[in-house]
């Protein structure tokens, strides 16, 4: 069978780093194993999900990297979700509830304050058809639990019923059905919650693997009894453990500053975030991996720690000056020209620049240096202009290479006694308005003898 997999974000707000985890999980799983990505939008909260967070989630995805085979939208599949419903409802799996929110707290405490596991007593299965009648006469409608199988015959005599399955996270798990309450599937209002649409669609997808966050973890119990319920092989599943931020707060589709967009405004490179998201909280080190097929080569789920990783942005600085201060004039090249930066000097003048560079995008103020000089003209104190003069006046005669600068400024050692930063710091920032940048020996050749006698103060 073809390994299948889903992610299956609620378009609800824009995707953070820890849902990118989610998602390349799946996409290196599928990549691995030759097999399908699916993107699944789970948007039967018609009032919360919102068309331009979805498309918003497939721009970043495509940012990424990440390339599904199909995409779905929960909302275009109510009928397949009803027809489920009267399925389980045939078989007696699916019985109304009345209970308001309020009951169903004073009956928890009670619970609790007996010793008993503050689970859902199954009170509305005791429900006469004349009770149930008189709810409707008052136009009350019910909410819908799925009946789990952890009882032998009488469903108000639970017993510990173990599900089992082999994460492909986490290892074994074992997940008790007697200490859950009975899932609600469908709201008063007919709306649904999340588990059975996600098993339906599982189901009827094909998928084969089921990887997201752990907090999802006992969901997986009851889910693996809806699939059950509804005659089907559950599929694999994985539970990878959660992003938080450094001060171990839960990372939120609101939190805007580390949405995938904002990174992506910010100048980070894709890699970055996906190194970053896949390599945190496992027990390979976090490194800049250039590539997915890369990735994918270092992406072993079951290396993943089971708690919590905390996530830095300032991590993300520092991989993307890696990924950058490495990258192949070929891979920056369309970039590049997309900046305006083109032409036979292009490769060379990104090699002499991209050890700088925090961004990609910060090569165009170099470029402008390189081509047209400082941006505001330096101005020097009497003494510096003076060793200037010397300089400009024993500038080697060409062709120019990279021992240009060497020749040059041991010559002005000769002549004027200067060494170390007096004799290097005029000359930088007569040649490109800053104290800080590239290697000198790498510029000069780009800017020539007739560029550098042009920026003689
Ligand atoms: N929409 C669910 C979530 O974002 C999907 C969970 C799942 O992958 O099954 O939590």
């Amino acid at each position: 069978m073809t390994v299948t997999v889903r992610f299956a974000p609620s378009p609800t707000g824009h995707i953070h780093i820890g849902n990118a985890r989610t998602a390349l999980f799946n996409w290196l799983f599928a990549k691995k194993h030759a097999g399908r990505f699916i993107l699944r939008f789970d948007d039967t909260d018609t009032a919360r999900s919102k068309q331009e967070y979805a498309d918003g989630i497939q721009r970043d995805l495509h940012w990424l990297g990440v390339r599904p085979d199909v995409t779905v939208h929960q909302s275009a599949r109510f009928d397949t979700y009803d027809a489920a419903v009267e399925r389980l409802k045939e078989l007696g799996l699916l019985y109304p509830c009345w209970e308001t929110a309020d009951e169903l707290e004073r009956r928890r405490k009670i619970r609790l304050s007996r010793r008993l596991p503050p689970v859902y007593g199954r009170e509305a299965l005791k429900l006469t058809d004349e009770q149930k009648r008189a709810f409707d006469d008052e136009g009350r409608k019910p909410h819908w639990r799925f009946l789990l199988p952890n009882f032998k015959a009488d469903p108000f005599a639970p017993e510990r019923t173990e599900v089992h399955w082999d994460d492909v996270v986490r290892g074994p798990q074992t997940v008790d059905l007697a200490s859950m309450s009975d899932p609600v599937l469908v709201r008063e209002d007919g709306t649904y919650l999340y588990t059975l649409p996600s098993v339906v669609d599982d189901i009827e997808l094909g998928v084969t693997h089921v990887i997201r966050g752990d907090d999802h973890v006992t969901n997986t119990g009851a889910q693996i009894a809806l699939f059950r319920a509804l005659a089907a092989e559950p599929p694999a599943f994985g539970h990878h453990n959660l992003l938080t931020t450094v001060s171990g707060e839960g990372l939120s589709k609101r939190t805007g500053a580390l949405s995938i967009h904002s990174l992506a405004q910010e100048g980070i490179e894709p890699m970055a975030v996906c190194s970053l998201a896949v390599l945190i909280g496992t027990s390979e080190s976090v490194s800049a991996v250039r590539s997915m097929d890369d990735l994918a080569e270092r992406f072993e789920p079951s290396a993943t720690s089971k708690s919590a990783s905390k996530f830095d942005p300032a991590e993300l600085q520092t991989l993307n000056r890696a990924l950058i201060h490495a990258m192949p004039f070929e891979e920056a090249k369309d970039r590049l020209a997309a900046l305006g930066v083109a032409g036979d000097e292009a490769e060379p003048f990104w090699l002499a620049v991209r050890g700088n560079l925090d961004r990609l995008a910060d090569a165009a103020s170099w470029w402008r240096i390189v081509q047209e000089g400082p941006e505001t003209k330096p101005v020097f104190a009497a003494e510096d202009a003076a060793f200037l003069d010397v300089a400009f006046d024993n500038l080697p005669p060409e062709p120019w290479d990279r021992m240009t600068w060497k020749i040059w400024t041991d010559r002005l050692k000769e002549l004027t006694g200067r060494k170390g930063r007096a004799l290097f710091m005029p000359l930088r920032i007569a040649l490109t308005g800053r104290e800080q940048g590239p290697e000198l020996a790498d510029l000069l050749p780009l800017l020539g003898r007739e560029g550098t006698l042009a920026r003689r103060p």
